[in-house]
C-alpha cells in the first residue's frame, strides 16, 4: 500500500492489459511516489473484453487519470485509441506507456527507454557493434529498434520461426538503411555466420517456473557471444546466463530494464527526475517482491 494518505487530489495512473493481477508496475510506481513526494497511486485495471478497450481509455482520459502504461495483449491495438504517438513507438509498432494532454493520450514505448538505459549502466554500447536477438516477438521488436537507433553495425535475429525473424528484419528495413540484418534459424544457432557479438536474449524460453529450459545451448554460438542480456527476470539467473557465465561471459537478467522502463514512464507522467539512490530503492524492493513470489 502506498504510505502517502489518499486524499482528494490525489492522481491516479494505472495499468490496462488482460490479465494484469501478476505485474510488478504497481510496486514500482507506489514506491517511486513516495519516495519522489508525488501526490499519486497507482493500480492496474483487467481490460477483459478487447472491444471495450477504446472505451477504456476514454473513460480512464474522462476521469482524469493523469497516465496509463498497457501490457499484452493491448500493446497495438491501443495506438488507435491515441492522439499521438512518439516517432519511436511508431517505429516500434507498440505503445506501453499512455501520457495525458489537453485532448487525449499520447503513446510512448518505454521499454526500449528501459533497455537502452539497463544496456548503458552495464557499459554495454550498441554503436558499430554486431548485436544477437534471440527471439522475434513484442519484446525484440523494441530491441530491434533500439539496436537500429544507437547504430549497430549487424543486427542478426534468430527465432524458432524463421518467417517471424525475417518479418523483423523487414519492420527494422523499413526505417533504417545502414544496419545490416540477419534472419536467422535459432536452430542452427552454433553455424551464425558472425562473431563477437552482443546478445539480447528476448524468448520466454528459461522462464519461472521452466528454469532448466534455455533458447540455446549450443558452445559454438555461446563463445561468440561478448556480453549476454536476458530480458528474463524471474529467475534472477536463466540457465542461458549460467551457461554463459560458463564461458566467461558477462550476462545480466531483464530486472533493471523492468525498473527503468517503469523509471521512464513515471517521470513521463510526473514531469520528476528519479534518482540513482531512489531507482536502487525500487530496485531492492522489486527484488523482494519478486523472491516472495518463488
Ligand atoms: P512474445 O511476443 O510472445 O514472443 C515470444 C518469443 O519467444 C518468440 O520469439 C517465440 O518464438 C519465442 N519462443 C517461445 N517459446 C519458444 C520455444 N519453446 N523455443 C524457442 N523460442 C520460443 O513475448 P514477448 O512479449 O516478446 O516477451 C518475451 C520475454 O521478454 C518474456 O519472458 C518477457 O517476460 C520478457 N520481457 C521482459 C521485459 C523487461 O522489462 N525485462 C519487458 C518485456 C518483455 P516463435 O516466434 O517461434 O513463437
Amino acid at each position: 500500500m502506498p504510505e502517502q494518505e489518499i486524499k482528494g487530489s490525489t492522481r491516479l495512473c494505472g495499468l490496462i492489459g488482460n490479465p494484469v493481477r501478476h505485474t510488478f508496475s504497481p510496486q514500482i510506481h507506489n514506491t517511486l511516489a513516495d519516495l519522489t513526494g508525488q501526490d499519486l497511486v497507482y493500480t492496474a485495471f483487467p481490460v477483459e473484453n478487447p472491444e471495450g478497450l477504446d472505451a477504456a481509455v476514454r473513460g480512464a482520459f474522462e476521469l482524469g487519470i493523469l497516465g496509463m502504461n498497457v501490457t499484452v495483449p493491448y500493446k497495438q491495438d491501443v495506438m488507435k485509441s491515441l492522439v499521438g504517438i512518439d516517432p519511436a513507438a511508431e517505429r516500434i509498432g507498440a505503445v506501453n506507456t499512455l501520457v495525458r494532454t489537453e485532448n487525449g493520450y499520447k503513446g510512448y514505448n518505454t521499454d526500449y527507454v528501459g533497455l537502452r538505459r539497463a544496456l548503458e549502466d552495464k557499459g554495454i554500447s550498441l554503436k558499430g557493434k554486431n548485436v544477437v536477438l534471440v527471439g522475434a516477438g513484442g519484446a525484440a521488436r523494441s530491441a530491434a529498434i533500439l539496436c537500429a537507433e544507437e547504430g549497430a553495425e549487424c543486427l542478426a535475429i534468430l527465432n524458432r520461426t524463421v518467417e517471424k525473424a525475417q518479418s523483423l528484419c523487414d519492420a527494422v528495413a523499413a526505417h533504417y538503411d545502414k544496419i545490416k540484418l540477419l534472419p536467422f534459424d535459432l536452430q542452427k544457432a552454433g553455424s551464425l555466420p558472425l562473431d563477437a557479438y552482443i546478445v539480447i536474449q528476448c524468448t520466454n524460453v528459461g522462464l519461472y517456473p521452466k528454469v532448466q529450459e534455455t533458447p540455446v545451448s549450443d558452445p559454438a554460438f555461446i563463445r561468440k557471444a561478448e556480453a549476454v542480456y536476458d530480458l528474463i527476470y524471474t529467475p534472477e539467473e536463466t540457465r542461458f546466463m549460467k551457461l554463459c557465465k560458463e564461458y566467461g561471459i558477462p550476462a545480466w537478467n531483464g530486472m533493471d530494464m523492468l525498473l527503468w522502463q517503469g523509471v521512464s514512464s513515471f517521470e513521463l507522467w510526473t514531469g520528476a527526475q528519479v534518482t540513482a539512490a531512489q531507482a536502487e530503492i525500487v530496485k531492492k524492493k522489486l527484488r523482494k517482491v519478486l523472491k516472495e513470489r518463488q
